[in-house]
């Protein structure tokens, strides 16, 4: 049997490259896979791990594909209940925050690392342009944020895409791992990349070995290899993705360092607002649990 992985996914037609050649072929799939993912609109996403058969034709077919270990989701905007499954089997999520210009705020950053959370993905916390923080204030920021997630359990690097600080760090950081790139538009996820690889042109590094369905390149995810191992997962326009339903009282098993707290708690159903004998909210006064943190924690908590 064959194993590929799916490297494009347009919801009707495929790109997979074999696990042993690499070999790039476009793929089908038949019908019944179709019918037994009804709750997505796409049976296939780039990152998963698929058996196939080639057919004469050169086209492959799909027939299997393996449980995926993550997925990340996006709700369709028209059909309510469909949500589209947008990237799996992702090794690491890296976050782009800057500081400055723009700044990217704490509660967009952990709004992400919620998700991350939620769907079991592990993330690198990559701090770009610090070659713009010379001023005292940005320097007490970043040492803050630092601080901050490290305590938590965050990888953190510090680069600089366009001054090529710590990008062999990030080479090693990301080599032979299924990455992802997250972050606000200009905080420089194409610098960083570019940086990474200047080769790497994420709209056409890979082109469909049959007819000319290319217009469409650029509008799904595509997942490239890096020439130094590994590859990433490009979807564009991604800033951010959908959260899972959460709860209320889910909230918290996504925020680890709450997590962590909450056993004390008096009340086993404790969401650490106010309540008596709360073992979270005396960790953030005894400053174990960062103010910040939880301040974010409870803007969410009130908007779920
Ligand atoms: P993207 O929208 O996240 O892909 O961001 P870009 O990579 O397009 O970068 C946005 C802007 O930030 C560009 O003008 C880059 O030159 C600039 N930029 C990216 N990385 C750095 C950096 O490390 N230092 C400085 N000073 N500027 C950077
Ligand atoms: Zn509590």
């Amino acid at each position: 049997m064959k194993q590929a992985t799916i490297i494009k996914s347009t919801g009707s037609w495929y790109l997979l490259k074999d696990k042993i050649t690499s070999t790039i072929y476009e793929a089908r799939i038949r019908g019944k896979f179709k019918k037994e993912k009804i709750s997505t609109t796409n049976p296939l996403a780039v990152g998963d791990e698929v058996d196939y058969e080639l057919h004469e034709d050169g086209v492959a077919w799909i027939t299997t594909i393996h449980p995926r270990k993550n997925y990340i989701i996006r709700k369709s905007v028209n059909l309510s209940k469909s949500t589209h499954i947008l990237a799996s089997n992702i090794d690491l999520a890296c976050i782009i925050f800057t500081i400055k210009n723009p700044q990217t705020s704490l509660g967009f950053l952990n709004r992400l690392l919620i998700t991350c959370e939620a769907y079991h993905i592990p993330v690198l916390i990559v701090i770009n342009k610090i070659d713009l923080l010379i001023n005292e204030e940005d320097l007490k920021e970043i040492k803050e944020v630092t601080h901050i997630y490290k305590k938590i359990g965050y990888d953190i690097l510090e680069i600089s895409a366009n001054k090529n600080i710590n990008i062999d760090i990030l080479k090693y950081l990301l080599k032979n791992k299924v990455s992802l790139f997250l972050g606000h538009s200009g905080s420089g996820k194409s610098s960083t990349i570019n940086a990474l690889q200047p080769d790497l042109d994420l709209k056409t590094s890979v082109i469909s070995n049959s007819n000319d369905k290319g217009k469409h390149t650029t509008t799904f995810a595509q997942m490239y290899d890096w020439s130094f191992g590994g590859s990433i997962i490009d979807i564009p326009g991604i800033k951010e993705f959908e959260l899972v339903e959460i709860s209320k009282e889910e909230l918290q098993n996504f925020f680890p360092e709450i997590y962590k707290f909450r056993s004390w708690c008096k009340f086993h159903n404790c969401l650490h607002l106010n309540e008596p004998n709360c073992a979270v909210i005396k960790a953030v006064d005894e400053d174990e649990i960062s103010q910040r943190r939880y301040s974010n924690y409870l803007k969410i908590l009130k908007d779920l």
